[in-house]
């Protein structure tokens, strides 16, 4: 899976989580020994769209661990309310597992710190937060749990401190050079004759559209080269400068509010 840009973010991930984490896991304890516990505890943050789940699959796919995925439909179906005995159940099974990666996408539905009109928190949300917090902090924990969300304001603070979900990733919106390297990314696997120049108009009038979108941008240029029975995708299959900014200033309209 290619990540395109994000390159702070990367070097984080890698210095932070995933240095460690592999070497302790090849059974080299040079870390341990300097106190360094490997993060198993992450919270990516930002924008629908922006790559979280990429991160996180690549995350397992680097470590070559498996990716258990709690999707938004178990968030909602399963876990909004979650017991503790089905917290306590996929803990247990992913310590079979041995190392996984155990994803939580929409994190703010299971961590959410629904306040009651007092300012307490919902007793359930507690009990949830209170289990996981116990699973969290089991000393012999095997998986890695990443978690993602778009509204990290909304995550009850006590998730997120020292030894639990505490390596935090800020995934933003992709600036210039990430948005070039997104469209490489979406055009690297078909004929293209997109020059650097061509890319790097494409990434000057697309600011503010997330990576899921610069990848729909350019799926639509490809299914127009298809339908042209083209050699290669060209410019002309991608829409004028002028719409692709009318999109930009509908999205930064959305920022803005
Ligand atoms: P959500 O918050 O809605 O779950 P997300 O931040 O997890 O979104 P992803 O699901 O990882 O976003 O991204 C959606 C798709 O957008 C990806 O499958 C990928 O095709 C494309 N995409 C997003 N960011 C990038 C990127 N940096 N490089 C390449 N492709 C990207």
């Amino acid at each position: 899976m290619d990540i395109g840009g994000y390159y702070e973010v990367k070097e984080a991930l890698n210095q932070r989580v995933l240095k460690p984490l592999r070497t302790t896991l090849e059974g080299d304890d040079r870390y341990e020994r300097f106190g360094i516990q490997p993060s198993r505890g992450i919270m990516f943050y930002g924008p629908p769209g922006t790559g979280k789940t990429m991160f996180a699959r690549a995350l397992a796919g680097e470590l070559g661990i498996p990716f258990v995925e709690l999707s938004p439909g178990d968030v909602t179906s399963r876990w909004v309310n979650a017991s503790t005995e089905q917290i306590q159940v996929l803990f247990q099974e992913a310590q079979v597992l041995g190392p996984c990666v155990i994803f939580i996408d929409e994190a703010e539905h299971l961590f959410g710190a629904r306040t009651l009109g007092d300012g307490t928190i919902h007793a359930e949300d507690r009990k949830v937060t209170s289990e996981f917090l116990v699973q969290l902090t089991k000393e012999n924990r095997e998986a890695i749990v990443v978690s993602a969300t778009n509204r990290p304001a909304d995550i009850d603070s006590a998730i997120l401190r020292p030894g639990r979900l505490s390596a935090h990733f800020e995934v933003g919106l992709p600036d210039e050079e990430a948005r070039h390297a997104i469209l490489n990314v979406h055009l690297a696997a078909v004929p293209s004759e997109l020059s650097g120049e061509d890319l790097t108009e494409l990434a000057s009038h697309t600011a503010g559209l997330t990576g899921a979108e610069l990848k729909d941008i350019v799926e639509d240029a490809r299914r127009k080269a298809a339908e042209r029975d083209a050699e290669c995708v060209e410019r002309e299959d991608f829409p004028p400068n002028e719409e692709l900014e009318e999109l930009s200033d509908m999205r930064n309209h959305d920022i803005e509010e």
